[in-house]
């Protein structure tokens, strides 16, 4: 009975995954690792809710795995992380995705379908996916509690985000304006500013240059400039800066007043300037408008107004003004009386009023109403303009600046708390405070809060016939006002609940408005508890989060929404570190996306590489913020450069384990090396986790992995076959603690390795993370020393091109005495690693072979010029030994030219090392290293001898035969090959397991052919 499970190699990490999976849902692990925190201190992770309308996507892993690694990290420490799942559900995504399901092109269709079967649909939508997003959770290790989650359609969640509209309410900070919002007609819905800021485009727009006749002055035009030709059709007024000079300027027999320091640039040569003036003087002056669809904007309407967002940047320094259609315009037309007339339907086609082209899109119909300004005469030039713009972030649609009525929150109010509270958030990265977060807070506007749409959180305001307004705080507030309360909180059921007005007699009805969606995921600290209606201990036991993870534009997402929501409400953030992950891009560095067919499926890359290694290449390949780029291939190299180098460590581990039992003996010093490695990786991975960098503390695991693997474990080899008990015991406790400290990174194999090696618990995530045992910073720094001498040796054998089986007489190291104690107590491993037989030390580099001196034409030719020759001459009478011992000491050595003594220093020349005949040099920095390449008959037979044993090696796996079984051997063929096997016959046999050993020259069993020579091969498995 073998003491561990024996373990495959050569093959994908899929399989084995799938099965632990299952171990862990057998065992219940997750919840069993937190139950066993349960009077533990909490740490606490907020989960951002995904929506369930669509499959999960790739970059769903990232997002989900760096919330999976701390909370899992932070409960081997020792704390308690509650981890509760949650589901966003409202919102204009669901509904959009319902619309194209049926076919619905506007709201009229929708509500012509009904709102009640609508929202049904929404509401299945929303959870039809949820089983896959679970399944998908699972397999790829993202601990969260599924079976506990909080979904924002509830009427648990609907009445706590109430309650937290009610607060706003009672502290006046919800209002109902009459402002310009960006407006998405195809939505029919105004955006906040934190979803127009999603979705800027740079676009190619119109860039109109308009004719505006002045009354009664023939041949005179104001000049003005706009870039939505389609606004012009409700121009109501012009618009000029007092302060700035105007120009009137003439060309070609016409006059027109602009500008003056833009009269070059609008008009080109030719324009003359024939009367300046301020633009106060221009104040009142009557035009004819380019069109005349609307004309009753009362005394101050089609006139030139003042005004001091007016410049001089582009345009003419003129602007064309239209009430209903731009912030400035509306506030201009306040501040004039001019009405708001907006001849723009909701769903964005001119009204009846604009006959000619009512009922278009007005967008669509900048090209006919260039046309109609040029039929006209009004038009002066029309250009193409790229700007930035923005658009519907979900459907696309250029939005439209438009006057509406709204309801806000005044977070305007709260500019400098959400600034301190922003401050005192512990950013990843750091730039994000005061760069994009910053930014974002210091230009402030309030919250549009309000969509006039359907599937959402509707807002709990009631307004009676005189106008009082009420907020509704929670289902018992409905009762209380005299309402009966539906079954379900959504539109259309709460449309119909009538109540009693808190101010007068009359009766109130809802406001028809629904709340911005992100509203509701901000709320999510308190809500997802249903406080404070109950559960009020639990949202206070877990407010603040400990730590928050999403995509880098969260900033103006939930990250805002969770942010300025308790900072109203609480007074401080909801968070104390959050962590921006980087965009996903394909390995071109394109964005992903279905119509450049280039998406990666995550199920692929689970199906090839497995989980472990997707989490592996997220945590280690980048820093999470600066994106990623992402392929299949990209995965596979976290399996070939880690996942692969620690499984097959432990499967070797386990092989010999099973094989043998392991008989006491004390540490080595390659012993207490690996361990020193060990409790280094330990102490940077603790540190590095707990300031929330994956990067840093994953690479430096991966690096001891490779360092067990490619340095301890070959260069123990031999102690294994031993069998050395101190080297079994070594690499047990490396790879158990290895497994410790990736099981929040890989979290698979992690598992995997504990179970078999220790499994003194259920699971590796029920453990502690581990101590360091302390280190030998001494003994690590001699180790290095000998492998950057190992390393040079190695790089001169490449370069002497001379076989590692061929065993060489020496190498001679230079070092100094530190360096040489340290190459000296691990002699042995650089001997064996080099295949030497022996090390000899020298202190300077001059002594592995002689130095030649040439001058440095490019430093010396500016000083001497035609003397060259001579100088060059001296340089070669020079000691070069000694020369080159002084110079490299920083001295200087003198050449006398034409009788005249002349300092050189090291700059001055160039030194060459020429080796010693028959040596190969190889140098890095200080470190240098001569490898004796000259080759005797005995070295020739040695070398040979191992060809044949690697020869044999093979024929033994060819034969099928297991590492521990015993053979008799024969060998027949080239009497070389041959005679060098008999001449360390002792050697061979103990290397391939022989027992016994003959010699037949015509025995027959497999051919092995070496350097030329024929060797046959016959392999017997004795008892
Ligand atoms: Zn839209
Ligand atoms: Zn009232």
């Amino acid at each position: 009975m073998p003491k561990y499970r024996p373990v495959a190699t050569g093959q994908s990490f899929v399989k084995l995954e799938e099965d632990i999976v299952q171990r862990w849902r057998e065992r219940d692990i997750f919840h069993e690792s937190v139950k066993r925190r349960a009077d533990a201190p909490l740490w606490v992770f907020y989960e951002g809710p995904p929506t369930a309308n669509g499959l999960p996507g790739s970059h769903h892993v990232l997002s989900r795995v760096f919330k999976d690694v701390f909370p899992r990290f932070r409960t081997m420490r020792g704390f308690r992380v509650d981890r509760k799942a949650g589901w966003d559900c409202h919102g204009l995504p669901v509904e959009l995705q319902i619309e194209r399901e049926l076919g619905l092109k506007n709201k009229h269709e929708i509500e012509a379908y009904g709102v009640e079967n609508f929202n049904n649909r929404c509401r299945e939508s929303v959870l039809a996916y949820i089983d896959e997003w679970n399944t998908f959770t699972e397999r790829i290790g993202f601990w969260v509690d599924v079976d506990d989650a909080y979904f924002t359609l509830t009427n648990d969640y609907v009445e706590s985000v109430w309650w937290s509209l009610k607060q706003v309410f009672d502290k006046g900070l919800l209002y109902q304006g009459y402002k310009v919002v960006p407006y998405c007609p195809r939505c029919g819905t105004a955006l906040s500013s934190h979803e127009v800021a999603l979705g800027y485009k740079d676009v190619l727009d119109p860039s109109v240059f308009v004719r505006f006749p002045v009354k009664g002055q023939e041949g005179v035009s104001l000049l003005a400039w706009t870039t939505t030709p389609w606004t012009l059709l409700s121009n109501a007024a012009l618009a000029v800066h007092p302060d700035v000079t105007y120009a009137r300027a003439l060309k070609d027999g016409e006059t027109f007043i602009l500008a003056e320091s833009l009269v070059g640039r609008v008009l080109g040569e030719g324009a003359k300037v024939v009367e300046t003036m301020p633009g106060s003087a221009l104040t009142g002056t009557a035009y004819d408008p380019p069109f005349h669809y609307i004309t009753d904007y009362g005394p101050r309407g089609h006139t030139v107004l003042e005004a001091d967002f007016v410049t001089t940047d582009d345009g003419t320094g003129i602007v064309h003004t239209s009430i209903a259609f731009g912030e400035d315009d509306f506030r201009l037309g306040e501040q004039y009386g001019i009405p708001v007339i907006n001849p723009v339907r909701p769903d964005g086609t001119f009204d009846e009023r604009i006959e000619e082209f009512a009922g278009r899109f007005v967008k669509d119909a900048d090209p006919d109403i260039i046309k109609a300004l040029e039929r006209e005469g009004r038009l002066l030039r029309a250009e193409q303009y790229q700007h930035s713009y923005p658009h519907c972030w979900r459907c696309d649609t250029p939005l439209l600046y438009y006057a509406k009525q709204s309801w806000y929150v005044r977070t305007t109010d709260y500019r400098d708390e959400l600034l301190a509270n922003n401050a005192s958030i512990d950013w990843h990265p750091e730039h994000i405070r005061d760069g994009r977060m910053g930014d974002w807070l210091r230009g402030n506007v309030d919250w549009a809060l309000s969509r006039e749409r359907y599937w959402g959180t509707p807002l709990p305001v009631w307004q009676c016939d005189e106008g009082h307004l009420m907020a509704i705080g929670s289902i018992d507030d409905i009762r209380a006002h005299g309402g009966e309360p539906p079954q379900d909180l959504h539109k259309p059921y709460i449309d119909d609940v009538v109540l009693n007005c808190s101010h007068c007699d009359a009766q109130a009805r809802r406001v028809p408005e629904v709340i911005d969606v992100w509203w509701d995921s901000g709320c999510m600290p308190f809500a997802q508890w249903h406080a404070p209606h109950e559960n009020q201990e639990q949202f206070d036991r877990h407010f603040p989060a400990q730590y928050i993870c999403e995509a880098l534009d969260q900033t103006r997402g939930w990250f805002y929404s969770l942010l300025a929501i308790s900072t109203m409400l609480f007074g401080k953030s909801s968070y104390e570190t959050c962590l921006c992950l980087g965009l996903m891009v394909d390995d071109d560095g394109q964005k992903m996306s279905k119509s450049r067919g280039n998406i990666v499926d995550p199920w692929e890359v689970l199906n090839t590489h497995g989980a472990d290694a997707f989490r592996w290449y997220f945590f280690t390949s980048k820093q999470p913020w600066d994106g990623y780029r992402f392929s299949m291939n990209a995965v596979g190299e976290s399996v070939r450069q880690f996942m692969l180098t620690l499984w097959n460590t432990y499967a070797f581990y386990v092989l010999y384990a099973n094989l043998t039992t392991p008989e006491e003996r004390g540490l080595t010093d390659v012993d207490r090396w690996i361990r020193s490695r060990l409790a280094a990786t330990v102490e940077l991975a603790t540190e590095r986790m707990e300031h929330y960098d994956t990067t840093t503390a994953g690479r430096a695991i991966g690096e001891f992995v490779d360092d067990l693997s490619n340095w301890y474990v070959r260069a123990s080899r031999r102690r294994f076959y031993g069998p050395d008990g101190a080297a079994f015991a070594t690499l047990h406790e490396c790879l158990v603690t290895a497994a410790k400290l990736v099981a929040p990174l890989t979290p698979f194999i992690a598992d995997e390795i504990f179970d078999n090696l220790d499994g003194s618990d259920a699971s590796v995530h029920l453990c502690d993370w581990p101590q360091s045992d302390g280190r030998d910073v001494e003994l690590e720094w001699q180790f290095e020393v000998a492998r950057d001498a190992v390393e040079l040796g190695r790089k001169a054998r490449a370069e002497g091109k001379v076989a590692l089986r061929q065993p060489l007489r020496e190498v001679v190291i230079v070092a100094g005495d530190r360096e040489r104690a340290a190459i000296e107590r691990f002699a042995g491993l650089v001997r064996d690693e080099l295949n030497v037989k022996q090390l000899r030390f020298v202190g300077q580099a001059d002594e592995l072979g002689h130095w030649e001196l040439k001058p440095n034409y490019r430093a010396l030719g500016p000083r001497f010029g035609k003397r060259m020759p001579k100088v060059a001459e001296a340089v070669a009478g020079l000691d070069a030994q000694r020369a080159a011992r002084t110079l490299s000491q920083g001295g200087t050595v003198g050449v006398v030219i034409d009788g005249e003594e002349h300092p050189l220093s090291l700059d001055d020349v160039q030194m060459v090392l020429q080796p010693l005949e028959g040596y190969q040099v190889e140098r890095a920095g200080t470190h240098a290293v001569a490898l004796n390449l000259e080759l005797d008959d005995e070295l020739i037979r040695e070398g040979l001898a191992r060809e044949v044993v690697r020869a044999i090696q093979n024929a033994r796996k060819e034969a099928g035969l297991n590492v521990e079984d015993r053979i008799a051997l024969t060998l027949g063929g080239d009497d070389e090959l041959v005679g060098a096997a008999r001449a360390h016959e002792g050697y061979v046999a103990a290397e391939v397991l022989a027992t016994q050993v003959s010699y037949d020259g015509d025995v027959a069993g497999a051919v092995a052919e070496i350097k030329g020579r024929e060797l046959r091969i016959a392999v017997q498995r004795t008892a």
